[in-house]
């Protein structure tokens, strides 16, 4: 049988420094950790048969937290899998991306990097422990230029504590400033058990995120980006062809703790506990996707994208289509609904109302 899944994202969830927003499933690093983790994720990648990879995304936690010698064990764990994959993508911090780092990922055939930026103002930076500066910012993207990788995504946090909008502009500016093919801009969320919220900070109000949001979209957009999902903007070309697999609803292998799947109607969750990983039990949810719950995950993944949903998965709702159409919220593009800009930053509402 034709296997058709090509997309796998590898979670590594150790970081040096724990940052005082995060609520991914993350790890302080410990050596020691980390060299039986790459033992039991090595099993996990072998008890798929993987092959055929379109492809590849590593993400964390921050990978680069990894010391040079387990770094390479990745790369060389992965190396396998990645035969004619078009897409190879590293997520990175600016502190831990060395040039010697970024040596091995070239020689591993990794083409697209995604630096965790979130604000270019160095004092924000220390005051959510963020552990680099802008600086570290230039020069990792200098050491990645210089040595032929040029697909490179940023980061950025809309939101954080102390941020303004004169320092998103700035940020914008700064960011621009890097000539690079791809911005992420995400608003802050405040979760329980971060220490954001422990110290009481609150999210920004709708209505401010907004103004941020329309202030990012206008910048981006007059420098020749392509707003093509309701987070991220891409030059021509450069869009995240692995995040789109999500998005287009397709299926993908998750390895790693707390990684997701999508394998044969099955999405899959992972343990985010550790020690369970390590005794190689691997998945702790499943969830068996009906042809009704395709549908709602086709609506709700579709939409975010200008790609857009296919009419044929809204049949019996054109009343709503029409009122969504006249509200300036989507728009119609051949057989497919295309979100517009508003209808992406009240994504939530449309989605709902099509599925009500
Ligand atoms: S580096 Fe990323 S994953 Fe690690 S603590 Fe900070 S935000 Fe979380």
């Amino acid at each position: 049988m034709m296997n058709n899944i090509h997309s796998l994202y590898i979670h590594i969830p150790f970081c040096n420094k724990i940052c005082d927003y995060c609520d991914f499933t993350k790890l302080q690093y410990f050596r020691n950790f980390a060299v039986s983790y790459l033992k039991a994720l090595k099993d996990e990648l072998k008890s798929y048969k993987i092959k055929n990879l379109k492809t590849i995304y590593v993400g964390g936690g921050t990978p680069t937290a990894l010391e040079d010698d387990l770094f390479l064990e990745l790369l060389e764990m992965i190396d396998p899998y990645t035969k004619g994959v078009e897409e190879y993508t590293f997520e990175a911090n600016p502190e831990s991306l060395t040039l010697n780092k970024i040596k091995m990922l070239k020689e591993h055939s990794v083409n697209r990097i995604s630096i965790g930026v979130q604000t270019t103002n160095d004092k924000i930076l220390q005051a959510v422990n963020r552990d680099h500066t802008f600086i570290q910012v230039k020069t990792a993207i200098k050491n990645l230029k210089d040595n032929g990788i040029d697909n490179i995504n940023v980061d950025l946090i809309l939101g954080l504590p102390h941020s303004s909008k004169k320092i998103l502009k700035e940020d914008l500016k700064n960011v621009l400033s890097l000539d690079i093919k791809h911005i992420s801009c995400y608003g802050l969320t405040v979760n329980p058990h971060t220490a954001l919220y422990n110290n009481g900070f609150k999210e920004p109000e709708s209505d401010v995120l907004r103004d941020f949001y329309d202030e990012v979209e206008q910048t981006l957009k007059s420098q020749g980006f392509v707003h093509y999902e309701v987070s991220n903007w891409a030059k021509l070309g450069y869009q995240s062809e692995h995040n789109l697999t999500y998005w287009r609803n397709e299926q993908y292998y998750g390895c790693g703790l707390g990684a997701s799947g999508y394998i044969k109607d099955i999405r899959y969750k992972n343990t985010v506990n550790l020690s369970q990983y390590l005794k190689r039990v691997f998945v702790s949810e499943k969830e068996k996707v009906s042809p009704k719950d395709k549908i709602t995950y086709q609506i709700m993944l579709n939409l975010r994208t200008i790609e857009g949903l296919d009419m044929s998965f809204v049949k019996g709702k054109e009343l709503v289509v029409d009122e969504l159409l006249s509200q300036g919220l989507i728009t119609k593009v051949d057989n497919k609904l295309v979100p517009t800009y508003e209808g992406m930053m009240i994504l939530d509402q449309v989605i709902l109302s099509l599925l009500n």
